[in-house]
């Protein structure tokens, strides 16, 4: 998995419905979970999205 040596691709899952929207980068080994507000059109409002493997 991944395209560069140090990072990988993660989904961004929306933490009210759980669905899948966006996937954004991270670094490999990072220590911290993404955890990013956006806006979720099933939801209809901005809501915290938590890393997914994907
Ligand atoms: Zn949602």
């Amino acid at each position: 998995m991944g395209l560069k040596n140090k990072e990988h691709y993660v989904w961004l899952v929306c933490g009210e419905c759980d669905r899948r929207h966006y996937t954004t980068w991270k670094k490999l080994k990072a220590a911290y979970k993404l955890e990013k507000s956006k806006y979720c059109k099933f939801c209809r409002k901005h809501t915290t999205h938590k890393e997914k493997k994907l």
